[in-house]
């Protein structure tokens, strides 16, 4: 399933291939979060030609809506959201602890103001019980009804159900949380291989910023048949915090396995982190970013609102080779904006993911002769 094709001489660094039944995934690489299996304004039609070999979507907002079965009826997710490259689900777990402790999950956030307080029920050892946001039904998320629900979707790549306890929790109770998540992992992973569907699960690694906890982690999981790794849990508060957190846990991992480093994915975390040797980050940063009329460019972001390009009547980049670069000006880009219109969004979003494409590619060809 993994080819490492070179490590850096230089750091933890290196290039690999990551085989899928649809395709290859070349690492390190950019992995954009398409929540409702659509990234943001873009069609994935679009998305497939400006090259985004991952795509990250969410089986916590598939369960509610439209419902698993229903991607299931379509013949699965790929065939329903039209892609045929790799991607990957996660467990819903993020999501619903995200509820139950008040989490930052971007998802909840992009969802505007509805108020979510008191929507987890219950949360034992069999797993969460919760009411969903759409109808006020009540939904039992457990580690086989979340691989379960994956299997519905058919991703290539899935995440066992896991526990995502709060920053600010006592050692003790981190231990306990991190007991019970290695359970419901295992229990994840034997609910999958009863019918792994050509699908390979990554175990997540947690034990928040604990170093101690971590290697626990990392112990236990490296002891069951999963297929890769992915970090996930508190990382800490700040950016030093984390950094060091990941420079201690990536270079424990097995190292003949794929690894994914969970929802960071912004362009000063992918230049600390790819040298410890992380494979694939995903995050919704480059396409919330475009959005908000922010693009990327190599000599830092651009807010298309500013005044001064009212009149700028030349591309985002004059060297990039994107649609929107190829074919619009920024003055069109800031019009667009100012008038609120929403191809602005789309037109800006595509620039941004082909610049990670191109930022992932450049990232590899410096490993391959050890300049990272
Ligand atoms: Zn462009």
């Amino acid at each position: 399933m993994f080819e490492i094709l070179h490590t850096s001489k230089k750091s933890g660094a290196r290039v690999g291939r990551i085989h899928t039944p649809h395709g290859i995934i070349d690492t390190p690489n950019f992995v954009a979060v398409g929540t409702n299996g659509t990234l943001k304004s873009l069609d994935n039609a679009t998305v497939s030609e400006v090259g985004l070999q991952l795509m990250f979507c969410n089986t916590y907002h598939m369960m509610l809506q439209p419902g698993t079965d229903v991607v299931k009826k379509a013949g699965g997710l790929h065939k329903f959201i039209n892609r045929n490259l790799p991607i990957i689900t996660d467990s819903g777990g993020f999501q619903v602890f995200s509820l139950a402790y008040g989490g930052v999950a971007d998802e909840l956030k992009s969802r505007g103001t509805k108020k979510h307080d008191g929507s987890v029920l219950k949360i034992t050892e069999d797993g969460v019980l919760f009411r969903s946001y759409r109808d006020g039904s009540k939904v039992l998320l457990t580690p086989e009804t979340s691989v379960q629900a994956q299997k519905d979707l058919g991703a290539d790549i899935i995440i066992p159900f896991d526990e995502l306890p709060p920053y600010h929790i006592c050692p003790k109770k981190l231990k306990k949380s991190l007991e019970r998540t290695h359970r419901w992992e295992k229990r994840s992973l034997e609910e999958h291989l009863r019918n792994p569907n050509g699908q390979k699960m990554y175990a997540v690694v947690h034990g928040g910023v604990d170093q101690g906890f971590r290697k626990e982690s990392i112990d236990f999981l490296a002891d069951l048949p999963f297929d890769g790794y992915a970090v996930g849990g508190s990382l800490g508060k700040t950016k030093s915090e984390m950094f060091e957190l990941l420079s201690y846990t990536f270079p424990r991992l097995p190292k003949d396995k794929p690894n994914h480093l969970l929802g960071i994915g912004d362009l000063s975390s992918l230049e600390a982190c790819i040298p410890f040797g992380v494979d694939t980050f995903d995050s919704s940063y480059p396409t919330r970013a475009a959005r908000h009329g922010v693009v990327f460019t190599k000599k830092g972001n651009i807010k298309l609102t500013k005044g001064s390009l009212a009149t700028t009547f030349q591309p985002i980049e004059n060297d990039c080779s994107c649609p929107t670069c190829s074919q619009y000006s920024l003055a069109y880009l800031h019009h667009l904006f100012k008038a609120k219109e929403l191809t602005g969004m789309t037109l800006a979003s595509i620039h941004n993911l082909h610049f990670m494409v191109e930022l992932m590619a450049e990232y590899r060809q410096k490993i391959l002769t050890d300049q990272i």
